[in-house]
């Protein structure tokens, strides 16, 4: 999904819970629970060659972008000094950061191999913006229950 999407709902599992041991892990696991789904991101079309990987760098960057705003909307200015937020929005990303050499430059350090087959197991996109439904009715859940 969209970093919008990872990085709402990590910083929405954090929002909620007390301490890092019990959000960390709830939020990594979100993030593949939520690629699961079919879906539209930024890197659909890399593997097939009909998204350049410019192009992809590009709107990742402007996705990340997008997904720090929302957040700092989403929960407001102190949320800038909340680290807990943060943090899970963070974690709940983590597993795309890892993955983004192998995606953007082609180049994968070989301690990330098992984290990135992991991750490939979960990813299902579709090459359509059918796939931004899903995340747009996950964006509206996070902010009426944030
Ligand atoms: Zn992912």
């Amino acid at each position: 999904m969209l970093s919008l999407s990872h990085g709402l709902t990590g910083a929405f599992i954090a929002a909620q819970l007390p301490s890092p041991i019990l959000y960390g892990p709830l939020a990594l696991a979100s993030h593949y629970l939520e690629d699961w789904i079919p879906h539209w991101d930024v890197g659909t079309g890399l593997s097939t060659g009909k998204r350049t990987r410019l192009a992809a760098i590009f709107m990742g960057i402007i996705d990340l972008g997008i997904a720090f705003l929302a957040i700092k909307f989403f929960w407001g200015s102190p949320a800038l000094a909340n680290f807990h937020i943060w943090l899970g929005a963070f974690v709940g990303l983590l597993p795309d950061f890892l993955e983004a050499p192998k995606n953007f430059l082609h180049w994968e350090p070989k301690v990330l191999n098992p984290t990135n087959k992991f991750h490939e197991k979960f990813h299902h996109s579709i090459p359509s913006f059918i796939g931004i439904v899903p995340q747009l009715i996950l964006w509206t859940v996070i902010f009426f229950l944030k």
